[in-house]
């Protein structure tokens, strides 16, 4: 069953990882997509990618400036124009630092904010319109595990997570009367290029705090995306879901 037949869904961060999972799912049903990458080269190479597992996909890559709120709103709208609507969007983009708040450079704190918190504000403050005066829609964002008890590094990365819950829960509420649901999906350590790349010995010990007792698939994540952005979640908005095999406890 094509859970999203004919949908127009935009996904950022959608060329590698839990995005370019969440992409062909939607695609495989029945979705038209728009993906966000952080330069050409990587969307160019994201959508011949997916067309080569299938030429049928209905798939453009993109790389807007997501930290420029004037660019957001621009792409916004040409998309609107061109598909004639905006069904669901995905906020996934983001970016993770380890840094220590002895020796946190502000700027990089600032890094984390733009992208993780920032752009998803100047991505949904774009949509939301164009959602409402299509009749709804639905809004996702990729939170994390850490948003829910933080980390002992990197202090702008769960805060910006934390945010993230925030903007979530409250958006549900303020765009509940026009038919606009707004959910997050909170995974837990994920098998994408970095978790891929660690040595045996450390997986195994990530794994052992893991009581599923195995590192999550960006499939498993975008399982989560697949229902939440589908109508069988007709029912569901303000949820931060977990999809970490329940490590967070
Ligand atoms: P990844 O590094 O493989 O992919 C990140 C994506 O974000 C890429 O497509 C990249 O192009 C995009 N991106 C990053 N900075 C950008 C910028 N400045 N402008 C535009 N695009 C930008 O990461 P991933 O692991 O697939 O992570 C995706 C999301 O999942 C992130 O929000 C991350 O915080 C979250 N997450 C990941 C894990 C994990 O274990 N992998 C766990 C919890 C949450």
């Amino acid at each position: 069953m094509e859970l999203l037949k004919d949908k127009v869904a935009v996904v950022t961060g959608g060329t590698r990882g839990i995005g370019f999972s969440i992409v062909k799912t939607y695609l495989d049903n029945g979705a038209k997509v728009i993906l966000c990458g952080s330069r050409k080269e990587s969307a160019d190479k994201a959508v011949a990618e997916l067309k080569a597992i299938n030429s049928n996909y209905e798939v453009e890559g993109i790389y807007p400036n997501l930290v420029n709120a004037k660019e957001v709103e621009e792409t916004i709208n040409s998309i609107a124009k061109k598909y004639g609507k905006i069904d669901i969007l995905v906020n996934n983009a983001g970016v993770s630092a380890m840094d220590s708040i002895y020796n946190y450079d502000p700027a990089n704190f600032d890094k984390v904010m733009n992208i993780n918190v920032n752009a998803v504000f100047y991505a949904i403050r774009a949509v939301a319109p164009i959602m409402k005066e299509n009749g709804g829609g639905v809004i996702l964002n990729t939170s994390s595990m850490v948003s829910l008890y933080g980390q002992p590094a990197g202090v702008a990365y769960p805060t910006s997570k934390f945010a993230l819950n925030g903007m979530t829960k409250s958006l549900a509420r303020e765009l509940a009367k026009d038919h606009i649901r707004v959910n997050a999906v909170a995974p837990g350590v994920t098998d994408t290029d970095m978790v891929s790349n660690l040595p045996e010995q450390v997986r195994e010990g990530i794994k052992q705090t893991i009581p599923l007792g195995r590192i999550g698939t960006p499939q498993d994540v975008a399982n989560a995306f697949l229902y939440l952005a589908s109508d069988q979640a007709s029912y569901v908005t303000g949820e931060i879901l977990s999809v970490d095999g329940c490590a967070r406890t």
